[in-house]
């Protein structure tokens, strides 16, 4: 499809505008998702240059995508933007840190250099400070084997293959390793196939339609001799993106018809009686991740997966509906717009704590989507607010317990 067609869909209904988190943080017509479909279709018929008004206004969108849930016409407003973004010139290409920027900055938490950094003040100045907030724990990441299987003694229901994604791959550590060992622990082998790659969102989103193509061909490839029922993955904005491979690569539905969120498949299993989850005396705040809401329409999956938890109340934050900002390099490229949408949700979780709707203090911020994580977790630093910010498998892994010592 080209864009102009899917331009041409666009009745220019202004129906999605109440549900666009830049329009309803500006109530500039350029910041809404009808305002972006005008100046792309003027861009696309040449009436416009990418000027840099034309071209602020279009990077300002978070690509949350609720302009395309709401849409009675079904727009897809995420392929308009892919491809308009192909039309801009001098897009930055996304930075992904290279492995021996990763050991450097390990080097820098582990050596104490960071505390005194951050204690210092010195980055403020510099214009480093929200940059460096940024910076999560940087775990260990041990190699993975190319197969795990299923726990000894558990009847073997299948073989699953688990996406490691590039960031994801450090920085959802706990979560990857908490949905292997569940998978193993419910009877599922493991595959983690070692050629896979980035999923190639950031590089589609910045216009390097090419780059993007390559790396899915090389997941294509990465996954397709596998004898697997799903490939499942832990960061939603991912999954999303291996969702939609097949608009790309119209002949690989048979690969998009197995990705699947972690926590939805785990909801689809029946699980054995083997398997029981220690009580949380805890009451955790939910997040929602536009890409789980609005792509894979998902939204109900982690707080069905979390139920599991006996005693463990969940609180659903009220502006989940609304991007948090987190969206990929948005949060570095855009820091001001971040910043504003990610206040509004901070907001919302003190709201909750405010409003005594829970029965105990909230410590956790649960979320499905890694950039969110990283973006929320950082405004809590910020704030000075000691909540962790966790993914739904982590922690219902914690309270995984196995009777007859299969654990
Ligand atoms: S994208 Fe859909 S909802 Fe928005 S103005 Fe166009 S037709 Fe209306
Ligand atoms: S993707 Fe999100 S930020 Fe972008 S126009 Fe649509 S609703 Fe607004």
């Amino acid at each position: 499809m080209t864009l102009s067609t899917e331009l041409d869909r666009c009745v220019m209904c202004g129906m999605c505008s109440q549900h666009c988190p830049t329009y309803q943080l500006t109530a500039d017509e350029n910041e809404s998702p009808r305002g972006r479909i005008a100046l792309i279709a003027a861009l696309n018929s040449k009436q416009l240059d990418a000027d840099a008004h034309l071209q602020t206004h279009l990077k300002h969108c978070t690509g949350c995508r609720a302009c395309e849930a709401y849409c009675p016409s079904g727009v897809r407003f995420g392929t308009i933007m892919n491809e308009a973004k192909a039309l801009l010139p001098n897009l930055p290409a996304p930075s992904m840190p290279s492995p021996q920027t990763i050991r450097w900055l390990r080097l820098y938490q582990r050596s104490g250099l960071q505390k005194i950094t951050r204690a210092s003040g010195l980055l403020k100045p510099l214009g480093l400070a929200q940059k460096e907030n940024l910076l999560p724990h940087i775990p260990d990441t041990p190699d993975w084997r190319s197969y795990y299987p299923a726990k000894p003694g558990i009847s073997h229901c299948g073989d699953i293959a688990l996406f490691t994604g590039c960031i994801a791959n450090i920085f959802d550590r706990e979560a990857l390793d908490a949905s292997r060992r569940l998978l193993n622990a419910l009877g599922y082998g493991v595959h983690v196939p070692p050629t896979q790659s980035c999923c190639g969102a950031m590089a589609l989103h910045n216009g390097q339609a090419d780059e993007a193509t390559a790396l899915s061909q090389q997941n294509l490839d990465a996954f397709s001799k596998l004898d697997i029922q799903a490939i499942v993955h832990t960061a939603s904005g991912c999954t999303a993106h291996l969702s939609e491979y097949s608009q790309q690569l119209p002949e690989e539905q048979g690969f998009v018809n197995k990705i699947k969120d972690i926590s939805q498949f785990l909801n689809e299993l029946e699980w054995p009686a083997h398997l029981s989850i220690a009580p949380l005396h805890k009451t955790v705040a939910l997040h929602t991740p536009c890409s789980l809401q609005n792509v894979l329409r998902q939204a109900d999956a982690p707080r069905q997966l979390l139920q599991r938890i006996p005693k463990l109340e969940i609180v659903p934050l009220v502006q989940s509906t609304r991007c948090c900002g987190g969206a990929g390099q948005y949060m570095l490229e855009q820091a001001d717009f971040a910043r504003q949408l990610r206040e509004q949700t901070l907001d919302a979780l003190n709201h909750i704590s405010l409003m005594k709707k829970a029965r105990q203090k909230i410590d956790t911020l649960v979320t499905s989507n890694l950039g969110c994580a990283l973006h929320l977790a950082a405004g809590l630093r910020e704030r000075g607010q000691a909540i962790v910010v966790t993914h739904p498998v982590a922690l219902l892994a914690k309270q995984l317990k196995l009777i007859k010592g299969c654990g």
